[in-house]
């Protein structure tokens, strides 16, 4: 109560600057659309040179406003318009008067005015630098050593500045320095927290080193969730060292709004103790929380965050007490703008009898001003965090604090934009919080195996609609128990390399006198393993058996084989690690990449199954007195299916199971360098229960029995995804008629692309950057999604290239047993001798502007490659790699741009990074491709939330992972009764009955 009456005795908005920067928000926290808009707005201000495009923006973002206030945008709009140069000035100065309210300086010589006159005030400070997200390792040495300057300078322009509490001051040096850690190390990757810390702590030595003789504290900022681990990690192993063993200051972020907060907190503080020095902890609640919530929610993952905000206070609390009862060894840093958080450390501490010079408040600079001089008025310590930098990299810190400041979670709106009363504001948090949210809260096991998922099995015929379809999840590396579990899965599978595989005919094993061997790109000395080679006799017998197991499994009640794939789908989740680990050795995958494999395979189980609940029973047509009219399908035969290698156990099962699930038997025929795999998820079906005969495996030579199995007349449809060389080939041969033949034969044909990404002039280049590196160089680019053109406006080039380019130099490539690589071996010698070839012709036609030159000189690494200056009709443009090769071209403006893009024979995805809401709008109907993605990477694509395929000569138009995919294995089949005797006429019709089965023939 004391602080609010401090605080009431200066009654302050909620921002300490009037005007422009006030009333925006205002309007922000009236109206959400608004809101909105206006983030967004600032948020690509900085990147705008000229006057008429920051206009243009201007009309493109607020123009169509419908509320209160649209008179008025408008008004100012169209004032814009007028002489646009003058208002583009204004409108940034503006901007720059809202980011300079958070932002300190722009320079450590800028931000001394600053803390000067926050001394005058009784406020110390911490410095952080702010900067773009660090793309490369040209940019974290520039971070690096701008953060060595920072310390040259504030301990120089500090000299004789004293402790304002004068008691205690031994624990809280005058220069406190924030380092935000993932800016001084581009590749930070949650699976190998080794590796990072590796690269960091050479960095941060020399700086740890200096901060000591001149005296200087060093805190490590927290960021993602993705990151804290390795933050933590890198925090121990330094402080360990013999050379900064004693030294006291050194502090690290626990961010409250975690759950594990309090595990890694009493972790800490034992390290702390066998550590026998003193450190500081600044306990906040966290500034990501809602990106933390998007991430996990979309991959599947537990969410780190407490999701009420209650939660994240009472643990704030409960962490207090944890670092008050532990005094001797941590000194604590309350870094919270809420009187109820700041209270309650207060109050514990007097209890506890913790003089208050022995801990400190920390606040952010330009918020809650009237709290701070409270604080001081007390006779707290009190810390400003005070972030140095220009406006363009600031933006990004601006927004979260629009963001926080206009929440409506956050104490500060409600105390003083809102007035909530103190004795509201000062309620206990546990009071608070609803029991009923937190029980319900999803606990999807970490290593994402999903158990609620199976509990589908034996689901009765009301299926949730297709929207409802909950995906499996995805493991996330960043626990040290699911890398151990991979570094496990991949031991045990190199234990047993050189197994021999059969071929799987009418249920029976069978072996034939020629084995294939399957090798490991990266070492191709290593055999993983054999299988056995089909010749005709074998194909001819599995299409046999495939016959014969049809007539039954058509007549199978779809309940029943829905079951089967949805027991697949837990068995691949049982086998996720193993099945992963082949995946490394066998196609070079890295270890996401090939748990995003199984995880999409599990997806196809389940997707299917769901889907064909919904269309697997005959359906009424129409509702009309006298007459019942059914829709249904049946299955069309037997289904060949030859899959690629490039995702070796996803794609082949969606295939497989689309058309096991819809009642045709199946003839699998795995690529060549992916055959281990294409047994193991033979061996996957079989556990689940697939009848002999109905699942078929067949390895061998694709020119050889693939050839011969699609011209027989016994199979009805073909399942192909691979190159467009044999796509057409199926597609034309599929088209004859042969004798004997029952059917038209049905042909699903996916094949490949030469996908563009556009890049805007206003585009976010720390996303574009790094999402079209991981487009064009993620699994090698070998993903017939991946980016294979740039193509990048005029206006942006430069500052695009620069960043492009360097951060392509900073890429890890090697063997992908280890964790964290991006860019592994490019799967066997064929494919590693023709995109070398490739290169070489790439050479002669346009600027090979970057070659990684840091490849393992065993395997098939072919080095990540840009080309510059390439030309619409160049090779480069129009001939499709499947390599990490990325070709730039640039474009006069969009129209250019958009041209090029579309001017290929092919249609599967194309990107656009942008921050136009127009030329977004435009973009998403002009760019011919079957997948377009904005501002995100053009790869990934998730089953049911992006079905994915394309057109052109990318495919027939069919879409895997897509609601309408089962019915390529379909013949639809209406049967009509006239129900009438009479004139008399039952009065309801269902609308579903049960099937109509396939006729015993
Ligand atoms: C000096 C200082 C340094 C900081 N350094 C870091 C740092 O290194 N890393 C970092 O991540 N953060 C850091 N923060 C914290 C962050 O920037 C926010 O300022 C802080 O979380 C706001 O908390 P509060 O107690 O001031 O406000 P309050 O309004 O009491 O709390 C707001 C916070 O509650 C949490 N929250 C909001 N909604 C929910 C919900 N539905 N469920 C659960 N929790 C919710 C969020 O963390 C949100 O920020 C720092 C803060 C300060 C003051």
């Amino acid at each position: 109560m004391q602080i609010f009456d401090l605080v009431d005795r200066h009654p302050e908005s909620i921002f300490s600057k009037a005007g422009f920067y006030q009333r925006m928000m205002e309007f922000s926290m009236r109206d959400e659309h608004f809101k909105v808009q206006m983030f967004r707005f600032v948020d690509v201000l900085a990147s705008l040179r000229r006057g008429s495009d920051i206009v243009q923006h201007l009309d493109e973002y607020f123009a169509d406003m419908r509320n209160g206030y649209a008179p008025l945008i408008r008004t100012g709009v169209s004032f814009a318009r007028i002489v646009p140069i003058i208002s583009g000035k204004f409108l940034r100065w503006n901007v720059s008067g809202m980011a300079r309210q958070f932002i300190a300086g722009r320079n450590p010589e800028d931000v001394m005015k600053t803390l000067r006159k926050k001394r005058r005030q009784g406020i110390g400070f911490t410095v952080d630098l702010l900067g773009e997200a660090v793309v490369s390792e040209e940019e974290a040495a520039e971070y690096t050593e701008r953060c060595q300057e920072l310390l040259e300078h504030l301990a120089r322009e500090t000299r004789g500045w004293t402790d304002p509490l004068g008691k205690n001051s031994g624990l809280f040096p005058v220069v406190n320095v924030s380092v935000k850690i993932s800016a001084l190390y581009s590749q930070m990757n949650p699976a190998d927290p080794a590796d990072a810390i590796a690269h960091l702590a050479p960095k941060l030595r020399p700086i740890l080193r200096r901060a000591k003789e001149l005296g200087v504290f060093i805190n490590f900022d927290m960021e993602s969730y993705a990151h804290k681990n390795a933050t933590l990690e890198l925090f121990r192993t330094l402080f360990t060292e013999p050379e900064f063993r004693d030294w006291p200051h050194a502090g690290i972020v626990i961010q409250a709004y975690l759950r594990d907060a309090e595990t890694d907190l009493r972790d800490l503080i034992a390290w702390g103790q066998a550590r026998g020095t003193r450190f500081t902890v600044r306990l906040v609640k966290g500034a990501y929380w809602d990106y933390e919530k998007i991430k996990s929610t979309q991959n599947g993952w537990i969410i780190p965050v407490w999701l009420q905000k209650p939660e994240s206070d009472a643990n704030f609390e409960r962490l207090t007490r944890m670092l008050l009862e532990n005094e001797s060894i941590v000194t604590s840093a309350f870094g919270s703008h809420n009187v109820r958080s700041i209270a309650y450390a207060q109050a514990l501490a007097e209890e506890l009898g913790i003089d208050r010079s022995r801990f400190e408040f920390q606040l952010l600079y330009g918020m809650a001003g009237p709290i701070k001089r409270a604080l001081v008025d007390m006779g707290y310590r009190v810390r400003e965090y005070s972030p140095v930098g220009e406006l363009l990299p600031g933006m990004s810190y601006l927004v979260r604090r629009l963001l926080e400041n206009t929440s409506n979670e956050g104490f500060l709106r409600a105390k003083f934009s809102e007035h909530v009363s103190a004795t509201q504001l000062l309620r206990d948090p546990l009071e608070l919080v609803n029991g009923a949210v937190e029980a319900a809260v999803s606990t999807v096991p970490m290593d994402g195996s999903d158990t609620a998922t199976f509990s589908r099995n034996g689901a009765p015929l009301e299926t949730p609609a297709a929207d409802a379809y909950k995906n499996a999840s995805l493991v996330n590396f960043v626990y040290s128990e699911c890398q151990e579990k991979m570094r496990t899965a991949l031991r045990e599978v190199r234990a047993h390399f050189g197994q021999k595989h059969p071929l799987l005919i009418d249920g029976k094993e069978i072996w034939t006198d020629k084995l294939l061997k399957s090798v490991n790109p990266s070492a191709p000395d290593e055999i993983i393993g054999y299988v056995a080679e089909a010749g005709i006799p074998e194909a001819e017998r599995a299409v046999k058996a495939a016959r014969r197991a049809f007539e039954t499994w058509a007549r199978t009640p779809v309940e029943e084989r829905c079951r089967l794939l949805e027991c697949a789908a837990a068995i691949l989740d049982r086998r996720r690690f193993e099945l992963s680990a082949v995946e490394v050795f066998e196609v070079g995958k890295a270890w996401a990449e090939a748990d995003g494999d199984i995880r999409e395979a599990m997806d196809f189980c389940l997707f299917y199954a769901q889907q064909m609940r919904l269309i697997g029973y005959p359906r009424l047509t129409q509702n009309v007195p006298g007459e019942e009219s059914y829709q249904h399908y049946w299955p069309r035969g037997v289904a060949l299916v030859i899959a690629p290698w490039n995702f070796p156990v996803a794609i082949l099962c969606g295939m497989v199971t689309a058309a096991l699930v819809t009642g045709n038997a199946v003839i699998m025929k795995p690529a060549e360098p992916s055959a281990i795999l294409g047994s193991l998820l033979m061996e996957v079906f079989q556990e689940a229960g697939v009848p002999p005969g109905v699942l078929n495996c067949l390895h061998g030579r694709g020119s050889v029995i693939g050839a011969y199995l699609v011209d027989h007349p016994d199979v009805e449809m073909i399942a192909f995804t691979g190159s467009r060389e044999v796509g057409l080939r199926i597609w034309e041969s599929a088209g004859k008629t042969r004798p004997g033949q029952r059917e038209l034969k049905r042909v699903v044909c996916e094949m490949g692309g030469k996908n563009a990404v556009i890049v805007d002039s206003d585009a976010d280049l720390d996303e574009t950057v790094v999402d079209t590196i991981y487009s064009a160089f993620g699994y090698q680019g070998q993903k017939c999604s991946a980016c294979s053109r740039l193509i990048v406006l005029e206006q942006n080039y430069e500052r695009v290239m620069h960043r492009l380019l360097a951060a392509a130099a900073s890429l890890r490539v090697g063997n992908p047993e280890q964790p964290g690589i991006t860019v592994g071996p490019v799967v066997d010698e064929t494919a590693y001798h023709r995109i070398q070839e490739i290169i070489e012709k790439g050479k002669t036609e346009a600027t090979l502007a970057f070659q990684a030159t840091n490849i393992p000189d065993k395997g098939y690494f072919i080095p990540p490659t840009i080309f510059t200056d390439v030309k619409p009709e160049m090779t480069l443009s129009q001939c499709e790699i499947f390599g990490p090769v990325l070709s730039v071209l640039k474009a006069r403006d969009l129209d250019d741009a958009i041209r090029i893009a579309n001017d290929t024979d092919y249609a599967l995805t194309a990107g656009f990074f942008s921050r136009s809401p127009a030329n977004i709008e435009r973009v998403k109907a002009e760019l011919v491709a079957g997948n377009v993605y904005v501002n995100r990477s053009c790869t990934g694509a998730v089953v049911g939330r992006h079905p994915f395929g394309g057109f052109k000569m990318s495919g027939g138009g069919t879409k895997a992972g897509g609601t309408d995919y089962l019915l390529n294995f379909l013949v639809p089949r209406v049967v009509t009764e006239n129900i009438m005797r009479h004139g008399f006429a039952p009065e309801a019709t269902p609308e579903r009955r049960a099937e109509f089965l396939w006729p015993l023939r």
